[in-house]
């Protein structure tokens, strides 16, 4: 059972990520893979993968930092910013390059950053990838037509394949589109909540049925999108047989033959 996008390396962790790490594998989750969106958080990312044998890391600047990339957070300074992070990346325990992508939803924390810095950040961090030989695990909110342009600029240099898109949404149009482009899609515990997701047209759970087993991933974006019936608690890796047993009654198989099939899935994207 794998948890390929998580956060135990943001703060919220800071003072118990040994338990949380140690909980989720009691309860039979092998594989966490936590996501950088900073230079200090793909650092401490790696810095908690070479405490785990089963926890790896991505690393990548996230859309909403794309304008933070020269003044980064947390006191550091780099002149270079992707120079370090390809450094960070060249960690054995590094699997890929993300989160990384487009995003067009106004947070309360965070407006939408310049679209030209964004689409900067992600060539930059594409190309990065494809020299180091790593599949990429792209964010993308509200951003699709954007974020697959850019992609297919590089659809002749990529790997096969090419990587994942994170916490999926958008139309069953556009899933067709970035499963046609060799995508895998994550799925999250938002997938358990009723309506539709904000802005979006579409319901997750009908791209849960839209999509073949052989290309879905589960993750939790901890500590973010709790699932039902645990929503309003902190999220955690632990919560993944939660989502693996969503998925499986939506599509009406069973439990194990979707955990074996995910499993499966991971090491045909990130060799893990
Ligand atoms: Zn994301
Ligand atoms: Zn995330």
């Amino acid at each position: 059972m794998v948890d390929v996008h998580c956060h135990l390396n943001l703060h919220k962790f800071d003072n118990d990520y040994d338990e949380v790490i140690k909980d989720a594998f009691e309860k039979g989750v092998t594989t966490i893979i936590n996501t950088g969106t900073s230079i200090p958080s793909s650092r401490k990312a790696v810095e908690l993968a070479q405490k785990y044998e089963h926890l790896y890391a991505i690393v990548g600047i996230h859309p909403h930092h794309a304008d933070k990339t020269d003044i980064e957070f947390e006191g550091e300074l780099h002149d270079n910013w992707l120079s370090e992070l390809e450094k960070i990346a060249k960690s054995p325990k590094v699997v890929g390059i993300g989160e990384i992508g487009m995003d067009y939803f106004s947070y309360k924390s965070n407006g939408i950053v310049e679209k030209k810095l964004q689409e900067e950040a992600f060539r930059a961090q594409i190309e990065l990838s494809i020299k180091l030989g790593l599949p990429l695990q792209i964010h993308n909110r509200l951003a699709w037509d954007d974020t697959l342009n850019i992609l297919s600029d590089y659809k002749k240099e990529f790997q096969d394949p090419p990587g994942m898109f994170h916490c999926y949404s958008g139309s069953i149009e556009f899933t067709r589109k970035v499963l046609d482009a060799g995508f895998y899609l994550g799925f999250d515990g938002n997938i358990t909540y009723k309506g539709l997701p904000p802005r979006e047209d579409t319901a997750l759970l009908d791209l849960v049925k839209y999509a073949p087993i052989d290309r879905i991933l589960t993750e939790t974006d901890s500590p973010f999108l709790t699932p039902e019936p645990f929503r309003g608690s902190r999220n955690t890796p632990a919560n993944i047989p939660v989502i693996i047993e969503f998925i499986a009654l939506e599509k009406g198989i069973s439990y194990n033959k979707l955990k074996l099939q995910i499993d499966s899935n991971l090491k045909t994207v990130f060799s893990i």
